[in-house]
């Protein structure tokens, strides 16, 4: 998602765009995620990182607007709202802990009694002890965002080659002079490195250091016969997202499993326990399919966004961990600025691989 947004918004600015996308037949984490984007800022971000993470939610709602009227592709994007749901002291403490933030934020937040939580979501009859409720919370259907983009990008002249692996950089003094790819070799002006959590082994060989680690998720997907739940309900990591066809995603863990995509019968099963438990009724549902991910982490939570010393052609945006659909539109928004010369929207030494190390206090995690 961050290379087509990135195609896209570039296409959009003039410019030509060759894509390369390889492994064709691995489920990226751009298809694989669950598409959820947080409730939109209505207060002037405190900081640089909230500006930018707000700008990200703002343009979601253009996106799929402009998108939709490009290509006529729906890319499910709905504000649907959600529900946070605590099922203990602990979760109410940890949600409780985070109002300062959405307030900070002026982000719409309404405490609910569970007898309140089943008024609006009848099917959560498990034990709840209180919730959230979130209107602003939206969500959009990752398989259908990224077939718009990639239309509306092709649409605009960007060339993507699909199922074609980019095998090395290769650096002539201070430029990527070229990539050598499983279909040949070809001349850069200039190179953005998109590549997810396998950044980090395209630039390892040019000496840079990007750690982006692979972080597995997982994901288990259930139909009822019609649709029975309209928000979005969280606790902690895990959610459930209703899609508006009866589908339910149940997501998701977070495993340190090197670059092995497989769901694992321990995985999918503990997914299953935690739906049964706030939805006994899902119980009834078909289970359709399970599939895993690998989510590209980084050092300390934020991405890396912009330039790659000491080369003057290369850019790299990677390591958006649980919010890379998120934060797609702004992070293509600032490295086609990087890439034109235009005066960055944003400060992008916060996204710089040499940052400081900074503590990131995050009012939504995913
Ligand atoms: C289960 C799960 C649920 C998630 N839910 C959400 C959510 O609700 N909201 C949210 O914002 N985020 C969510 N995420 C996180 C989000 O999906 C990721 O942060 C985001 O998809 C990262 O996008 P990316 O483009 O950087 O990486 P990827 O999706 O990994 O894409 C990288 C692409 O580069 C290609 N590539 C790699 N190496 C090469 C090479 N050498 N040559 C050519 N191509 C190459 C890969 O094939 C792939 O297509 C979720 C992730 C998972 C796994």
């Amino acid at each position: 998602v961050v290379g087509l947004s990135i195609a896209w918004e570039l296409a959009n600015r003039g410019v030509q765009v060759d894509l390369f996308e390889g492994q064709a037949g691995t489920p990226s984490a751009s298809w694989a995620g669950a598409g959820m984007i947080a409730p939109v800022p209505t207060r002037r971000p405190a900081d640089a990182w909230g500006a930018f993470r707000a700008a990200s939610l703002n343009l979601h709602a253009t996106w799929a607007e402009r998108l939709h009227a490009e290509t006529g592709i729906d890319t499910g994007y709905r504000r649907c709202g959600g529900i946070d749901v605590a099922i203990d002291a602990a979760d109410v403490d940890r949600l409780n802990q985070r109002r300062p933030l959405w307030e900070a934020e002026g982000i719409e937040a309404e405490w609910l009694t569970p007898a309140q939580a089943r008024q609006l979501e009848p099917e959560l009859t498990g034990d709840i002890c209180g919730a959230y409720l979130f209107p602003g919370r939206a969500q959009l259907r990752n398989p259908w965002h990224l077939r718009a983009l990639a239309e509306a990008s092709r649409r605009r002249g960007v060339r993507i080659h699909s199922g074609i692996s980019v095998e090395a950089l290769e650096p002539d003094g201070a430029r990527v002079a070229s990539v050598r790819t499983t279909k040949g070799r070809w001349a850069c002006g200039t190179l953005v490195v998109a590549a997810g959590p396998w950044t980090e082994r395209l630039l390892a060989p040019l000496g840079v250091e990007a750690p982006t680690p692979p972080l597995r998720g997982q994901i288990a997907l259930v139909r009822w016969d019609a649709p029975r739940l309209l928000r979005i309900v969280e606790c902690g990591p895990r959610y459930l997202v209703p899609r508006d066809d009866g589908r339910v995603l149940i997501g998701s863990t977070e495993e340190w499993a090197g670059y092995d995509p497989r769901p694992t019968t321990a995985g999918i099963a503990e997914l299953l326990a935690f739906a049964l438990r706030l939805c006994p009724g899902l119980g009834q549902a078909t289970l359709e399919r399970a599939w895993a991910a690998l989510r590209p982490a980084s050092r300390d939570g934020l991405p890396y966004i912009g330039r790659v010393t000491p080369f003057d052609n290369l850019l790299l945006a990677a390591g958006h961990r649980r919010t890379g659909v998120q934060l797609a539109p702004a992070t293509a928004v600032l490295v086609a600025d990087l890439v034109t010369g235009t005066q960055p929207t944003w400060e992008p030494t916060l996204f710089g691989l040499d940052r400081p190390a900074v503590p990131i206090n995050l009012a939504f995690d995913s």
